[in-house]
């Protein structure tokens, strides 16, 4: 999201009237800086089971590169660890390894040859953990009072407060982002008794810094530098161009720029894909809803028709991608609201677009 950042940056450098720069901290900062409850480390709850419970490892030394290190050689780190069934690259900076228990990849966390190799182990965010964005929530309200004052169903394990840069200032916004733990997301939150519904957080579209393309960031890049200005191979910091030329489409802005039509075409795709596969997370994680609460649940849809909902397959119905592609309903159905939210200028959110597609299911 352009313009905005979180609320970690409590010190700025600025400029003092003698011209020397100094750090100084702003106090009404501290309190939009991000908010974890105290203690809180990503775990898989221990009674889950017959799962993939998915452990991510990196090296503390930024300079090695786990993923692209000898496989045969890496085994010989996991040797004593119990449970695992199967380990993977995932980039140049990180492997997986897989559990089938969840309390074994909990312990792997806490394993002594983390600390006698140097590696960092965690579980990812996607797995344990889901984002929801709340509006219109009184910017004088600090994260840590938001924190103790929200009541929800779901563990609430962070608060983010959006933020705009505005003149070197950063200016809190009317936005925050909740981070609840479990896979799916509260349909609404009470602030001092007050409800506020939780939309679907979609994270911005990752550009690489390094070489501008999309979906990747500078860190694991293989690219050369490219110049955002220029499209030359330097850095924009050492640009002399007077003339700018993006290198994604050749034309006359910045390769960062939100005017640059491929990277406005990325930014729709980039959210339906999130979007859809918010409502493939949401067909597998969330059990079968009585069909009333589905009814209440999308109140646009006409009441005096008679909707036949389809049979929401959850994990122990031995849920398969297939029973879904060979639905020409379903299938059509999909299609339809995909195709409607890419003529549509505004940003949906999962509830908007499960009431689209239940909509166009029932017809
Ligand atoms: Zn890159
Ligand atoms: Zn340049
Ligand atoms: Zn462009």
């Amino acid at each position: 999201m352009q313009g905005e950042s979180d609320g970690d940056e409590e010190e700025r450098s600025v400029k003092s009237i003698s011209g020397k720069k100094r750090k100084i901290t702003t106090p009404t900062i501290d309190k939009y800086k991000t908010y974890t409850k105290n203690g809180y480390t990503r775990q898989y709850p221990d009674n889950s089971s017959n799962g993939d419970f998915v452990v991510y490892l990196e090296h503390l030394d930024r300079e090695i590169k786990l993923g692209n290190m000898n496989p045969l050689n890496l085994s010989k780190y996991f040797k004593n660890i119990k449970g695992v069934h199967e380990r993977a690259r995932i980039n140049s900076n990180k492997i997986k390894i897989s559990f089938k228990q969840a309390a074994l990849a909990n312990d792997f966390l806490k394993s002594r040859c983390l600390l006698e190799h140097n590696l960092r182990a965690y579980i990812p965010a996607s797995s344990v953990e889901r984002v929801g964005v709340i509006r219109y929530i009184p910017k004088e309200i600090g994260n840590k009072e938001l924190f103790e004052k929200i009541c929800c169903d779901r563990d609430v394990v962070g608060i983010r407060r959006f933020m705009k840069r505005e003149k070197g200032n950063l200016i809190p916004l009317s936005t925050i982002s909740i981070t609840f733990s479990g896979t799916s997301l509260p349909e609404y939150i009470l602030l001092d008794g007050w409800r506020y519904k939780v939309h679907t957080y979609i994270p911005p579209l990752l550009q690489c810094f390094k070489c501008l393309k999309f979906n990747h960031s500078a860190k694991i890049c293989r690219s050369e530098q490219v110049c955002s200005k220029c499209s030359e191979n330097h850095s924009y910091k050492d640009c002399s161009s007077e003339t700018l030329k993006c290198t994604n489409c050749s034309g006359n802005h910045l390769a960062i720029s939100k005017d640059c039509p491929i990277k406005a075409a990325r930014i729709l795709k980039h959210r339906q894909s999130y979007a859809m596969a918010t409502i493939n997370k949401d067909f597998v994680n969330f059990p079968a809803l009585p069909k009333s609460s589905i009814q209440k649940y999308t109140g646009k849809v006409d009441s005096n028709k008679n909707i036949e909902l389809p049979h929401v397959p959850t994990k122990t119905d031995n849920f398969n991608i297939s029973d879904i592609v060979n639905n020409t309903k379903v299938m059509n159905s999909i299609i339809k609201t995909l195709v409607a939210l890419g003529n549509s200028e505004s940003i949906k959110t999962t509830s908007h677009i499960k009431e689209i597609f239940i909509k166009n299911l029932s017809e």
